[in-house]
């Protein structure tokens, strides 16, 4: 159990996290296939110290579940009952911190994404692409994992079956 580290960007882990499956079949690995990997993802993430590494799969299948809306959010309970409010007194009076393992501070970030910007966190429209996005566009048009990937992609199979109509 750690504080939540607040120099840690979670809305982006979350994101790396939803992503670190394979998109499409063109599309890489699984970056969480072995332990080795996965320390190694974890790292890079904010996760130095996960043990956990079985845990840290399930929470990211049920948060990708969850985002395509293929499960309830309450499956995303269990991985909260250890966040605690904890109070402590210092220079300034009586603060509180937020006690939260890694896994956790994922499941709360989705929260707070849902939150301030409800229905921006949500699956590529390339339904072969199994990848997720964050929408920051201020129209909320957003629609692809990545517009050099799926975008152009699916652009260029609009104007390929244009042409072909031709
Ligand atoms: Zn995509």
């Amino acid at each position: 159990m750690v504080s939540m580290p607040f120099e840690v960007d979670w809305q982006a882990v979350l994101l790396d996290l939803l992503n670190s499956s394979p998109g499409c079949d063109a599309l890489g690995d699984d970056q969480l296939a072995d332990r080795a990997d996965a320390r190694t993802w974890l790292r890079g993430h904010g996760g130095t110290h996960v043990k956990d590494v079985d845990g840290v799969r399930a929470v990211r299948d049920d948060l990708q579940r969850v985002v395509r809306r293929e499960a309830d959010v309450s499956v995303l309970r269990p991985y909260l009952v250890n966040v605690r409010q904890v109070p402590d007194v210092g220079a300034h009076g009586l603060g509180w911190s937020l006690k939260a393992d890694w896994i956790a501070c994922v499941v709360l970030a989705w929260g707070e994404l849902e939150r301030d910007m409800p229905g921006r966190l949500r699956p590529c429209a390339n339904e072969e692409c199994r990848l997720f996005l964050i929408d920051h566009s201020r129209a909320g048009t957003a629609r692809w994992c990545s517009m050099s990937g799926c975008g152009n992609r699916m652009k260029a199979r609009r104007h390929y079956s244009r042409t072909r109509r031709d």
